[in-house]
């Protein structure tokens, strides 16, 4: 841990301005004791979360959006207009190779994934909603991970909806097909314009209905629905913790705000539930 403070700890939004604090591990104490009592904790990740494995964040300082603009947001409708030669593009691009793929495909989990492994391991996390594509909370060891908006290493069936691993399906002919009931073959990242696949969108309103307390890493929160997920839990008057660097759109209803990277705080998280701080 910094000796450095890196983060201000700010108490549950019915305490007055007074109460608040910006002593550095007042926040973390209070999320730990939250998290000590609660049953069903559950965490929503955003890019932030991968940005010290090394993958660019879209928005905000160093942001690739911020840098090159945002993309068109009509990829759905020019996939299923011509899946074949989304396909060839997809092929081709990856072949030249972009900035972010390279960064996604060489990325591997950081102290904050591996610590939201921990946390699911000691009892302590229920479940991970993700908003990110690129499998790092698998890498790291997590289980109980919903990807919203999909996976890059995967392609899902646009008719039965089965998933497989990029690697075990040919493209040899495109677009390919899937295995099981030849329907086209799509990637599993969720495209702009493209409905989120039934079962993860489910699942997240489960989790978001069973959850007694939410936490929001990394992620500015703009991109719905995945940004419904914590203003549900809060409108259930259960508390709401946000680790990240930068205030966010839900800054405002957090019950504990830390500011600092989620690589420094997930970390020390653990080893105050542990006793070890
Ligand atoms: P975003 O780019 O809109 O916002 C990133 C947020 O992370 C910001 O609020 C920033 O302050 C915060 N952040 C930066 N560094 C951090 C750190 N070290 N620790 C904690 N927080 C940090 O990201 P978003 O809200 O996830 O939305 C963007 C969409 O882009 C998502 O839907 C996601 O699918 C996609 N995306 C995914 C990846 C990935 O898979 N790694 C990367 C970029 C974008
Ligand atoms: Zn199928």
């Amino acid at each position: 841990m910094p000796s450095a403070p890196m983060w201000t700890a700010i108490y549950p939004w019915s305490r007055t301005l007074s109460d608040t604090t910006t002593t550095p591990d007042a926040g973390l104490t209070e999320a730990a004791a939250l998290l000590r009592h609660a049953r069903h904790a559950v965490a929503l990740t955003g890019a932030g979360l991968s940005a010290e494995s090394g993958i660019p964040t879209y928005r905000g300082s160093g942001g690739i959006w911020t840098r090159f603009g945002e993309p068109t947001i009509d990829g759905w409708d020019l996939f299923c207009a011509d899946p074949a030669g989304w396909w060839r593009a997809a092929l081709e691009h990856n072949a030249v190779g972009s900035e972010f793929a390279a960064a996604i495909d060489s990325a591997v989990p950081n102290s904050g994934h591996l610590a939201l492994a921990e946390l699911e391991r000691m009892g302590h996390l229920a479940h991970v909603i993700t908003q990110n594509i690129d499998n790092l909370h698998e890498d790291a060891g997590s289980r109980a991970v919903t990807e919203i908006h999909g996976n890059r290493r995967r392609v899902r069936c646009m008719n039965c909806g089965t998933r497989d691993r990029l690697e075990m399906i040919s493209l040899d002919h495109l677009p390919p097909t899937c295995p099981e009931c030849g329907g086209v073959l799509k990637n599993d990242t969720v495209m702009f314009g493209e409905p989120i696949p039934d079962d993860a969108l489910r699942t997240c309103y489960r989790q978001a209905a069973a959850a007694d307390l939410f936490l929001v890493i990394g992620t500015s929160a703009v991109v719905y629905p995945a940004a419904s997920f914590p203003i549900m839990v809060r409108e259930r008057g259960m508390p709401l913790i946000e680790i990240n660097p930068e205030p966010t759109e839900l800054s405002h209803i957090a019950s504990v705000i830390v500011r600092a990277p989620a690589g420094v705080a997930l970390p020390a998280l653990v080893e105050l539930l542990r006793g070890e701080r």
